[in-house]
């Protein structure tokens, strides 16, 4: 049994007006590195010990801007981590998400040293009215020397883009792209753009002052980004996710197989199953970072956790494994969960299957490639 660790590090330099994560614009000399880094630390001492049985597959910092941290403090929770566990796989994966205004070649050989093997690299746009719109700090220039100087230091670069914004033609998009590709990453995240209630860009919508892109421009985006990653050798290995064989990001691929990860940091959700009762227990700590800094190391720091039966985690394999290229496997889930997927779904999935939007491959649930752009219908059809 394998296990995650995600540590959450919840300061930007300032909010983008999209953004639903739980992060908070900080100056950068207002970030309290070490006492963030001793608060993760007591957060691990007091989880890790329930999983320590289990073998360490990866580790992942995401925020916020884990890369605005010292990654000294990151070497430090990188080997508590990696000390806490007896077991661990030979190829443990460990990534920073960065944003270009915190990565640079000297930050990218610190991190390497750390501990780190893979960035994965902020850039949502390299047009200047896009990246202002969507509140970002970093110009093109500065978006390419980032993936450029961090490509001479680590093994593994990622270049994550956003589309779907209003106004931009797939040609705009690949444009993007294309100097993306020449800085010679093997991975690309292309996330459609989302509202998000909440979030400034959220209020906007509502107000009906934002404009937002159409169903078909998203469709015409998606079909030409597969089209050009596709000639350059990265496959579409998940629905937003593409690399070249053997460069996917092992993290989310232990999450959409419904892998346990603990996380810590603030905000951070965690979720853990049971082997013998099949439940699992979801659970988030403290978001806001003052209180958490306070609380952290004890029950308190823990603000909302729910327990997942068997039949909630098989709805959850479906909503995850189907978006993967390799789909779902009925064995692996019925050994998680004690239960049958396609029991109570027969009807939905002989509909499916009967249009070519199901496939059922031996032990495997999956949906076409082709039939992604139809994902959540599919997905709603057998919940
Ligand atoms: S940099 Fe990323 S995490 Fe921070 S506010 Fe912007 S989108 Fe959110």
């Amino acid at each position: 049994m394998s296990v995650s660790v995600y540590v959450h590090f919840p300061y930007c330099l300032r909010k983008c007006p999209y953004c639903d994560f739980n992060s908070y614009g900080t100056g950068r000399e207002d970030v309290p590195h070490e006492a963030y880094g001793d608060a993760v630390l007591r957060e691990l001492a007091w989880r890790l010990p329930a999983v320590a049985d289990r073998t360490l597959a990866s580790i992942f910092f995401g925020g916020g801007t884990p890369s605005l941290w010292e990654p000294t403090q990151i070497g430090r929770v990188i080997d508590a981590i990696r000390s806490a566990f007896p077991s661990q796989r030979d190829d443990v994966e460990v990534t920073v998400e960065c944003n270009p205004t915190s990565l640079d070649r000297a930050r990218a050989a610190a991190l390497r040293e750390a501990g780190v093997g893979r960035v994965s690299v902020g850039v949502q746009s390299l047009d200047a009215e896009r990246l202002a719109w969507l509140g970002r700090l970093h110009d093109a220039e500065g978006a390419l020397r980032a993936l450029r100087e961090a490509s001479l230091e680590m093994p593994r670069v990622s270049g994550d883009l956003m589309f779907g914004m209003p106004g931009q033609a797939p040609s705009a998009f690949l444009a993007d792209l294309e100097r993306v590709l020449e800085t010679g990453v093997r991975h690309v995240s292309a996330y459609a753009l989302t509202i998000e209630p909440g979030t400034q860009f959220g209020e906007l919508h509502k107000k009906g002052r934002l404009p937002i892109a159409t169903d078909d421009a998203y469709a015409d985006t998606f079909l030409a980004i597969e089209e050009r990653l596709g000639r350059a050798g990265l496959q579409h290995y998940e629905v937003s996710n593409y690399a070249r064989p053997g460069e996917e990001a092992r993290h989310n691929e232990h999450y959409w197989r419904g892998g346990a990860y603990v996380g810590v940091g603030a905000g951070a959700v965690g979720c853990v199953d049971d082997r013998a009762s099949k439940v699992s227990e979801r659970w988030r700590s403290e978001p806001l970072p003052s209180r958490y800094l306070e609380t952290s190391g004890g029950d308190a720091v823990t603000t909302w956790r729910e327990t997942l039966s068997p039949a909630d985690r098989v709805r959850e394999a479906l909503m995850l494994g189907l978006r993967t290229r390799s789909g779902v496997s009925m064995t692996e889930v019925q050994e998680r969960t004690g239960l049958d997927l396609r029991e109570g779904r027969e009807r939905a999935i002989e509909r499916r299957t009967s249009r070519g939007e199901l496939v059922i491959d031996g032990d495997v649930l999956r949906v076409p490639h082709a039939k992604w752009l139809s994902l959540d219908a599919i997905v709603t059809d057998l919940f």
